[in-house]
């Protein structure tokens, strides 16, 4: 891939990367407000509706992590050179695949047959 289409990956990359992060932070002021505004005395139903809210909140900005996680993987793969190409077969991953998912690291076809969970698959 050219160093003109990596860059172009790499901002739409570090873009989606500032997406989640702010959208943690808000997970995570959302969920000390829940905290604070907790300092009355509560009946059980509100307890356990407060306890839900906090499991959805943390649940969110661990899926959000786990991306932030997964963008900052394909960042260290633009820098090593090895952005693009499917870490199963060693060929390059379709672009039109990389604009609809950045942080892919196989390519369609690899993709399908680890989802079908074949173990000798044909090539
Ligand atoms: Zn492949």
């Amino acid at each position: 891939m050219d160093a003109q289409k990596l860059e172009h990956f790499r901002r739409k990359l570090l873009a989606e990367r500032e997406r989640h992060l702010a959208h943690i932070n808000d997970n995570q002021q959302d969920a000390r407000q829940m905290a604070e505004a907790d300092d009355g005395v509560k009946d059980a139903a509100d307890m356990s509706l407060l306890d839900v809210n906090q499991e959805i909140e943390y649940r969110l900005s661990e899926r959000e992590s786990q991306l932030v996680a997964e963008i900052e993987d394909a960042l260290r793969r633009i820098d090593e050179g090895t952005y693009g190409i499917c870490e199963r077969c060693g060929r390059p991953i379709d672009e039109r695949r990389l604009e609809a998912l950045p942080t892919a690291r196989f390519d369609a076809a690899c993709q399908a047959i680890m989802e079908a969970g074949q173990e000798t698959p044909s090539l």
